[in-house]
């Protein structure tokens, strides 16, 4: 199993990080170990000063297959949650600036946290889904799966042209504005169209 992941799929976000609006998706992926089981606690890693949050809709893929058209796209995913990509924002950027790979910042253990998922259909709308992040109660972040520069299908079908899609992977689809520093004791929940799906506690 892994974990692919959209880089700056958020207009806004892109803004906030100073970074340019991607033309192609920007890909990253996290290892198996790297997955947080939904309600699992978040040990805050010592490695780093500045852990941020960054909350995606997750996708669950329920097939196998490679160069996959984006109209076919709906076949291979069946459930959707909410996901934290932990980044140890600190060491993203010193990697960043010398232009290494961002694996040790982004795809450490506990660094793909998740939550609960739902089951979708074809009928499913995945372009207008209304999501929150609450950090000790307060709306820290608020997106709509709307302003995603990449949709669903376009990350599957490009994803699937360097990378076979396998059952039981996940896609964390990218984040909008509004990612932040956790500390110890700190409380995220997560909420997908209104129902609370994720919660991780920092300890
Ligand atoms: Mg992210």
């Amino acid at each position: 199993m892994k974990i692919i992941c959209v880089g700056r799929n958020y207009a806004d976000h892109a803004k906030e990080l100073s970074n340019d609006v991607p033309k192609e998706p920007v890909l990253f992926m996290k290892p198996k170990s790297a997955m947080l089981l939904p309600h699992k606690p978040l040990y805050y890693p010592e490695f780093t000063d500045d852990l941020h949050y960054e909350c995606e809709l997750v996708v669950r893929i329920c097939k196998n297959g490679k160069f996959i058209q984006q109209k076919f796209a709906h076949k291979y995913y069946d459930a959707i949650t909410l996901g934290i990509d932990f980044t140890a924002r600190d060491i993203q950027r010193k990697q960043q600036q010398k232009g290494l790979p961002w694996e040790i910042a982004k795809a450490f253990d506990g660094s793909a946290a998740v939550g609960d998922f739902r089951m979708v259909d074809e009928q499913t709308d995945l372009r207008h889904l209304q999501f929150q992040l609450h950090k000790n109660g307060e709306t820290v972040q608020n997106g709509n799966t709307a302003d995603m520069i990449f949709s669903v299908p376009q990350i599957i079908e490009y994803a699937s042209n360097f990378f076979t899609l396998n059952i039981g992977d996940l896609l964390f689809t990218g984040t909008p504005a509004g990612v932040g520093p956790v500390t110890v004791h700190d409380q995220l929940e997560g909420y997908l169209m209104g129902e609370k799906v994720l919660n991780v506690d920092i300890r």
